[in-house]
Parts: structure tokens; C-alpha cells; sequence
């Protein structure tokens, strides 16, 4: 309402200048049938049980129908790909279809899939079920794992196929078509700032963020300067997202910065994964060649994404570099973060000069066997104090069924593994930390199950025969990732050796 609006009303592939967002109206050609929904997030908006199963639910959040009153929209936004500026973005498939207060939240309510906008370039405004129930499933386990996340609302089937070079081989073939109705309280990109500061545009870079302030961050506008503590607070939130992500074990896949919230939540998901196999170097992202966007990079690449953001700010703020003053301090920040993080992992409380050389000892001992990250930090709570004088030989069991190549792990990589599991029982000694108390502390920050990519893919192709009662189980499964739900210990379990190297059950491609 306050942010300026493209006049044109055209539905055409265009530049649009001077606004932070177009008019559009999503395609109706469809037959939406619900795939999945979410009760969860429905009682966020005030939908009940009940509603899911209306003919209104299923026309309102496929976009076959247009709620009365609203005016849905696509947002104008540039960024950096890859570590290069790509003009003009915006949402290509993504449709916001309004704004609902409820319980004194607001939320974005955004359709992704559901056609095209003046933002689509060479797309088709479509979406993909697999890329969808990957959205889906995956903004869900996020939320529930208690990293930051924009929310998924449903899933449906469009009714329409939409053609997919799956592998980029030349191959393209017909797919369902699908439809996510994502919420969050903004889905507003580093993106959206950059591209007014990249086009020179004052004006509305100024009141865009003067907008974002007054909406999500009103507690720095009585500061001296609104932006430089508006910046501060960006930075603080996407480095917190971040350390949640290292610490289990995610990889975005797609760090660019039309995929940064200004409110530090994972947004868009594609060929995002889980390190299996503890691997610094891993990324999902088959496109990432370079491996820009690997596990070990991502704090170092949110650092250089707000790079980007304080570029965009500059004019704003005026004299001096105080922009550059706060991010020279992500670094230090980090470092005190992740060790906290990681100490947390451990079970461990108290302070030791040591816990550095621990963790660093750890992590290389871990890729050296090839081990399992969340089997392995998850049956770590389990040893005991007291194994310390006697021999270790069942803690170093529990560490080997974390290990994906046992047969290949020879003598020298198991001492290692021994000294490691020594010095940790040692560190152990200086915790007041019953067993018991480690144990539960432990288990609520290392997740028991995760959304692997192969049982994503199992999902997938149940889904393909019309089957979504994995789908279900599983989204089950992970709205409670840290408990032990004996019923599904099968999915306490390392990547099966089918999956190694089976399309979508390790990395993935951008199709979506
Ligand atoms: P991503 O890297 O997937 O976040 O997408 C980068 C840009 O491409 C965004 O502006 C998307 O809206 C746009 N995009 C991706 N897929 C499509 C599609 N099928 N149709 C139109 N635009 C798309
Ligand atoms: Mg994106
Ligand atoms: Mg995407």
C-alpha cells in the first residue's frame, strides 16, 4: 500500500522501474486437487481442519480464483548470482495473493506456480511436483527443526503438465505441474533493496526500506541512524540463520542474493540437501560447479551476500564507513557463534581452552571416515562418563554405524577415532552434566530424523502413481525431528547405497 506500483498492468516479460512490485493475476486454467496440506500453518491464518476439504481452500490457494478484495502481485527484485549482479529477477512464478492478519501476526500469503508475471524472462511462471513437494516438506522440517523459514501452507496438484529438462541433457518431458501457497511475515529479498541502489533509484530504495523498517524492525527507527542499526540487524539474523544451518547439516544450494530475507529466513527451496557423508566440500547444487555454495562456505558467502545488502545502503547512510565497521565484525561474531553452536552439539557447558582443537579435531576425523553427521552426533549423547575407565570399544561401535565406507576406514583413521573419543571423555570429567541431563541436551539440537534428499525422492516417486502416503508419514516424522519415534527408526538410518548415486537422492540439477 505504501510501496509504489508498476502503473502498467500488462501482463508482458518486462523491466519495470520506479516499483517494488507489478499487478498480476494468477492463472486460472487449472484443476487444483490438494495434495497436502498443512493444519499447522492454517491455524496461523485461522483456517480450520475443516476448511482444507472446501471447494473455496482449493480455488483461493491454487490461484483459480482470486480472493475478493485482493489484489495479488509479483515483486520487482535484482541480485547476485553466483558472485555476479543479474539484473532485473523478480518473482517469475511467485504470486502474492495477500496480506492476512490473525492473532495479531501478519502474514504474506504467496502462490508459487501458479503462472506467469512481468518477472518470468524465458520462464513459464510453472512449478514442478517434485520442486514442490520439496518446498513443501522441506520449509515444514525447517520450521520444526527451529531454523527461521518461511512456512508452507498446501500443496497441489495444477491439473497441467509443464515440460522440464530435468538433468540439462536435452531431454525435456512432460511433468505435473504444482502449486505452493507459502507464507511468511515478508518474503522481501536482499534483491528487492539492491535493485533500486543498482538503477541509481533513490527515491524508492528509500522508501523501501523506510517500508521494511516500519513493518519488521520499528525498534531501530528511534535510533541515530535507522539504517546503520537496520543493517546490524539483518546481519544478525542471517548469521543466526546460518548457524542453524551448520549445525545440522543443511546446504541452501542457491546462496544468491535475490534467495537472502531481509529477516533471515531460509527462503526458496531447490537443490538444497543434507550432508550425509560429513564433507566440508559438499553442495547438493550439480550446477555449482565451483562448489561457491558448499557446506563449509555458507558463513563466509552470507558474509559477502551482506556485502551486497551494505553496498545497497550506502546512500543512505551518509558519511563514514559504518556499514563496513559492522560487517568487519562478522567474522569475530561468527567464530564466538559456532563455537557456542558446536559446544552445544557436544554437550558441553563449561569453558576449556581445548574445546577449538576438539572440534576441529573432530570435524577432520569425521571426513576422514566418511561418517554420517546426524547418526553420528545423535548417538554421541549416548556414551557414558564412566566409559572412560573402562575401554571404549562400544563407543567406538555406535561411531562406526555412522560410517559410510567401514571396509575402507583401515587402523590409523580408528586410532585417530579412539584418541578423539578419549580427549572428548576427558573434556567429559569437567561437566557437572549427569549422562542423563548431556544426553537430553544434546538430542534437542542434534535432530534425530532429516528430510535426506533420497527420502525426498522416494516421496517423489510414490507421488508419481498418485501415492502420498509417505509424503504424509514423513511430513509426520519431522514435525517432531528431535524426538525418538520408535515407530520410524527405519528413517534413523544413513543413505542406502541404491541411493548413491540415483537422480535426486544425493544432488540435484535447478529443474524445478
Ligand atoms: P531461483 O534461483 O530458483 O531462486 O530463481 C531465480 C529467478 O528465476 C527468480 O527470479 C525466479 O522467479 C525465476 N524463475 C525460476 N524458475 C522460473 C520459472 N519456471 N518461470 C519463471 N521464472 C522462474
Ligand atoms: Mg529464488
Ligand atoms: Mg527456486
Amino acid at each position: 500500500r505504501q510501496l509504489p506500483a508498476d502503473p502498467n498492468t500488462e501482463n508482458t516479460i518486462r523491466q519495470v522501474y520506479e516499483s517494488c512490485f507489478s499487478y498480476v493475476t494468477p492463472n486460472n486454467e487449472i484443476k487444483p486437487t490438494l495434495i497436502h496440506g498443512s493444519k499447522e500453518v492454517g491455524s496461523l491464518l485461522g483456517i480450520n481442519n475443516e476448511d482444507f476439504d472446501t471447494k473455496d481452500f482449493l480455488n483461493y490457494f491454487s490461484g483459480k480464483k482470486v480472493i475478493e478484495g485482493s489484489t495479488p502481485y509479483a515483486m520487482c527484485y535484482g541480485g547476485h548470482q553466483f558472485g555476479h549482479w543479474s539484473g532485473q529477477l523478480g518473482d517469475g512464478r511467485a504470486i502474492n495473493i495477500g496480506e492476512v492478519e490473525y492473532d495479531h501476526k501478519k502474514w504474506a500469503v504467496q502462490l508459487k506456480g501458479a503462472g506467469k508475471t512481468p518477472y518470468s524472462r524465458q520462464g513459464d511462471g510453472l512449478a514442478v511436483m517434485r520442486s514442490s513437494i520439496r518446498e513443501h516438506l522441506c520449509s515444514e522440517a525447517m520450521y520444526h527443526l527451529g531454523v527461521p523459514s518461511t512456512r508452507s501452507l498446501s500443496l497441489m496438484k495444477s491439473g497441467n503438465e509443464v515440460l522440464r529438462d530435468m538433468f540439462y541433457d536435452g531431454n525435456a518431458a512432460y511433468e505435473k505441474g504444482a502449486i505452493v501457497c507459502r507464507i511468511a511475515e515478508s518474503f522481501v529479498r536482499f534483491g528487492n533493496i539492491e535493485i533500486f541502489a543498482r538503477r541509481g533509484d533513490k527515491k524508492n530504495l528509500k522508501r523501501l526500506v523506510d517500508y521494511i523498517i516500519d513493518e519488521f524492525y520499528p525498534e531501530v527507527k528511534m535510533d541515530v541512524n535507522p539504517y546503520i542499526s537496520f543493517f546490524k540487524k539483518v546481519m544478525d539474523h542471517t548469521l543466526e540463520m546460518v548457524i542453524h544451518w551448520q549445525r545440522i547439516g543443511f546446504v541452501h544450494g542457491v546462496m544468491n542474493t535475490d534467495n537472502m530475507s531481509v529477516l533471515g529466513l531460509t527462503m526458496d527451496y531447490g537443490p538444497y540437501g543434507w550432508m550425509e557423508s560429513y564433507t566440508p566440500d559438499w553442495t547438493p547444487n550439480t550446477s555449482d560447479v565451483n562448489h561457491r555454495y558448499s557446506f563449509q562456505n555458507q558463513p563466509a558467502i552470507a558474509q559477502w551476500n551482506l556485502y551486497q545488502l551494505a553496498n545497497a545502503l550506502f546512500v543512505l547512510v551518509g558519511e563514514g564507513k559504518p556499514l563496513e565497521d559492522i560487517i568487519s565484525q562478522y567474522h569475530a561474531d561468527y567464530q564466538v557463534k559456532y563455537l557456542e553452536m558446536m559446544k552445544t552439539k557436544l554437550g558441553l557447558e563449561k569453558y576449556s581452552e581445548k574445546d577449538e582443537k576438539l572440534i576441529s579435531d573432530l570435524l577432520e576425523v569425521m571426513e576422514l571416515t566418511n561418517t554420517d553427521m546426524t547418526i553420528f552426533f545423535r548417538n554421541l549423547s549416548k556414551v557414558s562418563k564412566k566409559s572412560l575407565i573402562h575401554n571404549i570399544y562400544s563407543e567406538i561401535e555406535l561411531i562406526k554405524s555412522a560410517f559410510y565406507e567401514l571396509h575402507k576406514v583401515d587402523k590409523q583413521a580408528l586410532n585417530q577415532w579412539y584418541d578423539w573419543l578419549s580427549e572428548y571423555l576427558k573434556r567429559l570429567e569437567i561437566e557437572d552434566l549427569t549422562d542423563d541431563e548431556r544426553k537430553m541436551k544434546m538430542n534437542a539440537v542434534n535432530p534425530k530424523y532429516i528430510l535426506r534428499n533420497y527420502i525426498s525422492q522416494m516421496i517423489i516417486d510414490k507421488a508419481e502413481i498418485e501415492d502420498y502416503s509417505l509424503l504424509e508419514e514423513i511430513y509426520t516424522l519431522l514435525q517432531n525431528p528431535y524426538d525418538e519415534q520408535e515407530e520410524h527408526e527405519k528413517w534413523f538410518a544413513k543413505r542406502p547405497d541404491w541411493a548413491e548415486n540415483k537422480a535426486g537422492c544425493s544432488r540435484l540439477s535447478c529443474s524445478s
